[in-house]
């Protein structure tokens, strides 16, 4: 029971599929109380039916994209758990258009919004949650994609993002090791997700790691949450402004 008292917040389950719901899982099966939180009322019924799986859990609506509702969202846990000890970022939007074709095509509001979702969003949401884990040594993860150091076909301005996303990690890592609160990511392999089906040709990508992958397969949600439940737990205190590959190896290969 790694996180046996400890509560933390998830951003981004849409669906059971979601790798917020595999984190969520892990995280509540190790002891944590959960904090879920959800983009739209729509997505919210989809919430509240997984959520009953749960122990006590908090649902609350968050669009990233909105600081009120930030602001609204701290303030209603402060309210009703009074402290956070772990925040999972697991989101990430970049309109569909952008993510087909030539990356040269990106036009300036879809580059601002797949930035401001994608990224932007993290630091918005780490400070709003850093008076919720004062004094409580708490762990801040995200997830990530290598299309953010390398080309992957029609990944385009979400490769940006990823890159912006895993640069802001270091930056809010040495702002809030003073305080005791580690920053990470997990750049996992692909998973077949809501977010994935928007990405042009996803199926031939999955294709490509099983092939090339040392591990000669795909990896799953559970397999991200694992590793997000070590990094949230005291098991990797030593650990902080680091991006770590949960992907089957397939980073490390070359030609
Ligand atoms: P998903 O579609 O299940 O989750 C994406 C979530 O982002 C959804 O819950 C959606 O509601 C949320 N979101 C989008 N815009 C938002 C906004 N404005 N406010 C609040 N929430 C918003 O897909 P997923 O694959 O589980 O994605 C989770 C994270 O994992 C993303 O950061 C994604 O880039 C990353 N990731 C996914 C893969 C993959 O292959 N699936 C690989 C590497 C990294």
């Amino acid at each position: 029971m790694l996180l046996e008292g400890k509560t933390g917040l998830v951003m981004g389950v849409a669906n059971k599929r979601s790798i917020a719901w595999g984190i969520t899982n892990a995280v509540s099966k190790a002891g944590a109380r959960v904090v879920l939180t959800y983009q739209s009322e729509r997505l919210g019924e989809n919430v509240t039916e997984l959520a009953t799986s749960l122990k006590d859990p908090l649902l609350l609506q968050c669009d990233v994209a909105n600081d009120d509702q930030i602001a609204s969202t701290m303030g209603r846990i402060r309210e009703q758990v009074g402290h956070l000890d772990f925040l999972v970022h697991a989101l990430a939007f970049a309109p569909r258009e952008a993510l087909d074709g030539m990356y040269a095509d990106t036009k300036r509001d879809d580059f601002k919004t797949a930035l401001d979702v994608s990224a932007y969003s993290l630091v918005a949401v780490s400070r709003a949650a850093l008076p919720l884990m004062k004094d409580r040594q708490g762990s801040i993860v995200t997830l990530t994609y290598l299309g953010s150091e390398r080309v992957v076909q029609n990944y385009n301005v979400m490769g940006v993002a990823k890159a912006a996303l895993e640069t802001s990690v270091m930056y809010l890592a040495s702002d809030l090791g003073a305080q005791n609160i580690r920053v990470n990511a997990i750049s996992a392999g692909p998973v077949k997700t809501l977010a994935a089906a928007g990405i042009s040709g996803f199926s031939g990508i999955l294709q490509v790691y099983r092939e090339k992958a040392p591990l000669k397969r795909n990896i799953d949600a559970a397999e991200v949450a694992d590793t997000a439940l070590f990094l949230l737990s005291p098991a990797s205190r030593g650990i902080t402004g680091e991006t770590l590959f949960v992907d089957a190896g397939y980073h490390i290969m070359g030609l």
